[in-house]
């Protein structure tokens, strides 16, 4: 067995608040009791949202909460050309088809039906569609999608290969492993228009390189899962074991969000609040003596 490699992967799309503070104290509490490593990788590749200045900040937040990593911290926007390698093997391999929707025109498409996300399920439109590959070739914008049924089936014609399960780890209890439905979602998108990656494609890709053996990740990102053990069957990656922890809410009772303006952890410090103070608000004993607060 390796020893145990956990990652807090946060994208700089936003400040970080009590969520984020929960996920990457349990992380390291986890990675301690495993006597294994906690990394860090800035999931940055969204240029419009994910700015430097916020980038800074979540460091600031983290070193606040007296948590340190091992340098290098990864950033996903140093390994877009790795990305990208990938896309195009998929591409090679037919299992990826290029799409020219708009978000709009896929709401439109999906007529109610939902991804897990919560986001319009898309239908296939572009999927073998002659007009898109003209229009591609003429130099259309386009993002690229993962062909849901091409995939399955590559999956299942690979030799020696069993049915997809998400092995799941929780702390302190047995081993365990669920079935994988990664067909409860549409066709997603692996190559956006414009960035050559997406989180699902991204994400998998640095688990493996930097040897995560554990994800530790709110259960908002739980069916998520599902795409991820199929991209790792395609790509020949490792899975880890995955513990999805349930989500702090606020005191009305709404999960914590950057979307929903939650206090961000900066200001909480502002405010006076201590490190200490949020580490046992969120069920954490205190940071060792010197550190943190
Ligand atoms: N970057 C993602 C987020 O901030 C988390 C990704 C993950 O843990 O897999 O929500």
């Amino acid at each position: 067995m390796p020893p145990p490699r956990l990652r807090f992967a946060p994208s700089p799309n936003g400040l970080l608040h009590l969520g984020h503070a929960y996920s990457a104290l349990l992380n390291a509490s986890l990675a301690a009791a495993m006597r294994g490593t906690l990394l860090l990788r800035i999931e940055d590749i969204d240029p419009v949202r994910c700015r430097p200045a916020l980038a800074d900040a979540l460091l600031a937040d983290l070193a606040w909460l007296g948590l340190t990593f091992p340098a290098p911290v990864w950033r996903q926007s140093a390994r877009v050309s790795t990305y990208q390698d990938a896309l195009a093997a998929l591409r090679a391999r037919g299992l990826v088809y290029p799409c020219l929707c708009t978000r709009r025109a896929v709401a439109q498409a999906a007529a109610g039906a939902r991804d897990p996300d919560g986001a319009p399920r898309y239908p296939g439109t572009c999927r073998g569609s002659a007009a898109a590959a003209a229009a591609v070739a003429a130099g259309a914008p386009h993002a690229w999608r993962l062909d849901m049924p091409a995939a399955l089936a590559a999956v299942r014609e690979t030799p020696g290969r069993g049915a997809l399960r998400v092995p799941v780890f929780a702390p302190g209890g047995p081993e365990a492993g669920r079935a994988a439905d990664p067909a409860r979602w549409g066709d997603a998108v692996l190559g956006r228009k414009d960035v050559p990656t997406s989180y699902h494609l991204a994400v998998v890709l640095d688990d493996d390189a930097q040897g995560i053996t554990h994800v530790v990740r709110g259960r908002d990102l739980e069916a998520a899962t599902d795409l991820h053990v199929l991209l790792q069957a395609l790509l020949g990656l490792a899975t880890p074991r995955y513990h999805h922890h349930a989500l702090i809410r606020d005191d009305t009772g709404r999960k914590m969000a950057k979307s929903l303006g939650s206090e961000p952890l900066a200001d909480l410090r502002a405010r006076g609040v201590t490190a200490e103070e949020i580490r046992l608000r969120l069920g954490f004993a205190p940071p060792p003596a010197g550190r943190g607060a």
